[in-house]
């Protein structure tokens, strides 16, 4: 069922709907008819009173004329009382003067005690009348008796004139009782005592009535259009007469009378009930706007923040890595310059570290990508949890990794860090059902000692990776200032690099190898140096790292194989003749395929016999790009060539790939040799190697032999050959020639050597 709306809501409505509108307007009709009406009643009032007014003044004139007249007459009747002997004459002379005096008189008489008329004046225009009998009636003769006993004047009402028309007599006894001498009539026209009595303005605007004893008695009808709606009638005040006064006013008067507020007020409230309704009509729209407004802007608001959440999403994707779930590299770039900008405002230091995985790649390309994947992402969840509001952790990648720690107050912050993230490397990581140990790198730049901003700090930190992972993994190399001149050195090096075999500038240094069974050296190993133009003789670390980056030790691997060719053919027919030369391959250098071809060139241009000629080659090589590095190898092997592994046992603990790879030789790493006395560890192992070597039928050199002892115990342990300063350090051959005729090496006599 539907909710009923709230009261409040339907007022509302209510308020805003054009009902409301109309009923303001409807209000304000109501009350301006009704002010009207009120306003016209009292306007009628008004009026009424007015024509009360009106007839008061009339009625008070017309009594006030009469007595005037009356008291003429009267003054007549007393002087014919008091002079009763006045001769006819006399007395119409006076009655001469005094008609002249009052145009009002038709005629005025002398009746005598019988009520005959005697005397008249004027006589013009009244002939018949003399002799007249006034009391024509019993009425009349009463009245008449009555006034002539009691001296009080009589009136005749209104009555048809013996003259014609209608008038009025005005009866004065000349003396009363037994002293009367009958009457002084005056006799008057009603219209010319209306006429005398009515200004033209009263006339003009008044049907005037005289009634008598209720019965209209004279009209005089001056207006037609009289208004019916107003009538006044007032009693005159006369003796003996019972009248009174009807006014009935002309429209015209009427309407003069009336004012104009009704209309006025009308118009005006009407006028004011349109405005407010039209006002609330104008509000009730822009109420409707606003409300439209409002709804748009909630609408415009709800898109702009899906538009935000859409945006912080993007912007969320945008910076985070898809495979790791890590902050990407632009991501970390932006926040570490925010950083860098408020730790130079906080006066604090910012710590930056880049880490690689040690062997990633090699992992990577032996195991295939879908374990380096699931490899990265076992670091990342690690590396993760160091991250809180302080440290950021981003995937740069490939296998490198950045952390950025805001807020270093002293670099123990720092370090305390990198003995964190060593922690997060302490446990194998389990890929795809497999342990597996894993070392990292690290390469560390501290703001604002290691740079000023982003970049440089994360170049730096780069650099200062670089040398880490040149001296040894899973280490760490805080950044300082020679680095960057070593890079600056590095990157001037890799450009002469690019002139050093056209300007001839290698040289191959070889060292002598000691057969421990017959005290004999049959080998040699060819190792490279370069004669730097600027820098002098330099060895190999210093240019071959760089070589291989830039791909040039290909070019320069051909040159080695070629020296070692063209040496060995030099050394045909000299005391030297029996040595074999063991040349050093790197990884690189294998996945050129035209290495073989090359190799077999090198050798047939010299006319080498390839028993002659060792390639030397690291454990790595071994687990990298199996299939190819093994098909490589054998053919190698198919020329004749000796392979040795070289550095053995600082790689892998896997020997599996012995037994797979055709190899001739071993050489025990130069770590394990130089405690093989004093170790017990490092003797364990040297003497496995060699057992496990002599049993897969591979002969074993020890590297890094300084001293008598550790010759003793390999001999002892019957290993096959050792190498190693004690001997010698790799010279020239020209030197190496020298040595050899004099036969100075085997007893431990050191030929002087540069390096
Ligand atoms: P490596 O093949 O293991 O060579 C042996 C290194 O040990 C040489 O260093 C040698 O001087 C040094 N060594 C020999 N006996 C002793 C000793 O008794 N004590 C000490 N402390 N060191 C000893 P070097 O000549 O500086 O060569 C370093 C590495 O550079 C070589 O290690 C090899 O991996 C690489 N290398 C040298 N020449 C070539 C080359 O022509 N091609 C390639 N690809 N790599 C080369
Ligand atoms: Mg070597
Ligand atoms: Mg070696």
């Amino acid at each position: 069922m539907e909710k009923p709306e709230p009261l409040t809501r339907l007022f509302v409505r209510w308020l805003m709907s054009p009902v409301f509108v109309l009923v303001i307007f409807v209000v304000f009709l109501a009350i301006a008819a009704g002010l009207r009406e009120g306003l016209i009643q009292q306007d009628s009032h008004q009026i009424q009173a007015n024509l009360r007014n009106e007839a008061r003044a009339l009625t008070n004139n017309l009594e006030r004329e009469f007595m005037v007249h009356v008291q003429a007459i009267g003054r007549m009747a007393n002087r014919l009382h008091v002079e009763p002997e006045t001769p006819e004459q006399q007395w119409r002379l006076d009655t001469q003067n005094y008609l002249n005096d009052f145009g009002v008189y038709q005629a005025i008489e002398w009746v005598d005690s019988h009520f005959i008329i005697r005397w008249l004046e004027p006589l013009t225009g009244n002939p018949d009348v003399i002799g007249y009998n006034v009391a024509y009636n019993d009425q009349r003769r009463k009245a008449l008796e009555q006034a002539a006993a009691t001296g009080a004047y009589d009136l005749s009402g209104i009555i048809d004139l013996r003259q014609g028309g209608q008038g009025m007599v005005i009866y004065y006894p000349v003396g009363a009782g037994e002293a009367n001498n009958g009457f002084i009539a005056g006799v008057f026209r009603m219209e010319v005592l209306a006429e005398q009595l009515l200004t033209s303005r009263v006339l003009e605007h008044f049907q005037i009535e005289i009634q008598e004893s209720g019965e209209p008695a004279y009209l005089l009808d001056s207006p037609v259009d009289n208004d019916q709606a107003f009538i006044y009638s007032l009693p005159i005040q006369l003796p003996t007469l019972d009248w009174s006064l009807t006014l009935r006013p002309s429209q015209a008067w009427v309407s003069n009378q009336r004012s104009h507020w009704p209309g006025t007020t009308f118009a005006s409230l009407v006028m004011m009930g349109l405005l407010t309704a039209l006002t609330a009509l104008l509000v009730q729209l822009i109420l409707k706007r606003n409300q439209a407004l409002l709804k748009t802007r909630r609408e415009l608001e709800q898109e702009i923040d899906q538009r935000v959440a859409m945006q912080v999403d993007l912007e969320r994707l945008e910076s985070t890595d898809t495979l790791t779930g890590l902050a990407n590299r632009r991501f970390f770039m932006e926040d570490l310059a925010h950083t860098l900008n408020i730790a130079d405002r906080q006066m604090r230091q910012v710590g930056l570290v880049m880490l690689d995985l040690d062997r990633f790649q090699m992992l990577n390309d032996s195991l295939g990508h879908q374990f380096g994947d699931e490899l990265l992402i076992k670091v990342s969840e690690r590396l993760n949890g160091l991250s809180n509001e302080k440290i950021l952790v981003a995937y740069a990648g490939g296998d490198e990794f950045m952390l950025c720690q805001q807020q270093v107050d002293n670099i123990d912050d720092v370090i305390h860090l990198l003995g964190q993230i060593k922690q997060c490397f302490a446990e194998p990581f389990e890929v795809q059902g497999d342990a597996h140990s894993i070392t990292a790198t690290m390469g560390v730049a501290v703001y604002p000692q290691s740079g000023l901003d982003a970049d440089t700090l994360m170049r730096n930190a780069d650099i200062a990776l670089y040398r880490a992972k040149g001296q040894a993994r899973n280490t760490y190399q805080f950044y300082t200032e020679g680095m960057q001149d070593r890079e600056v050195m590095r990157l001037e090096l890799d450009k002469d690099l690019s002139q050093a075999l056209a300007n001839n500038e290698f040289v191959l240094f070889y060292q002598p190898q000691l057969d421990l069974a017959t005290g004999e050296i049959k080998s040699v190993e060819a190792l490279i140096r370069w004669q730097h133009p600027r820098r002098g003789l330099l060895a190999p670390i210093e240019f071959i790292p760089l070589a291989e980056e830039s791909g040039r030790i290909t070019e320069i691997g051909r040159w080695v194989v070629l020296a070692a060719c063209r040496q060995l053919a030099q050394w045909r027919n000299t005391p030297c003749e029996q040595l074999r030369v063991a040349v050093n391959l790197s990884g690189r250098e294998l996945d050129d395929e035209s290495l073989i071809d090359h190799v077999r060139d090198a050798l047939a241009s010299e006319n080498i016999d390839p028993g002659k000629l060792e390639v030397e080659l690291t454990e790595e090589i071994f687990i990298q790009n199996i299939e190819h590095n093994l098909n490589q190898l054998a053919q190698l092997r198919e020329l004749g060539v000796q392979l040795a592994i070289d550095d053995f046992g600082v790689g892998y603990s896997s020997l599996g790939y012995l037994r797979d790879f055709p190899v001739d030789l071993l050489k025990i790493d130069r770590s394990f040799i130089t405690h093989v006395t004093d170790r017990h560890d490092d003797a364990v192992i040297t003497r496995a190697v060699i057992n496990l070597a002599h049993n897969l039928g591979i002969q074993v050199v020890a590297e890094g032999v300084e001293t008598e002892d550790q010759l003793n115990f390999l001999r002892a342990h019957r290993c096959n050959l050792a190498q190693g300063y004690l001997i010698s350090r790799p010279i020239p051959a020209a030197d190496l020639e020298t040595a050899l005729n004099e036969g100075i090496l085997f007893t431990g006599y050191s030929v002087s050597s540069d390096l």
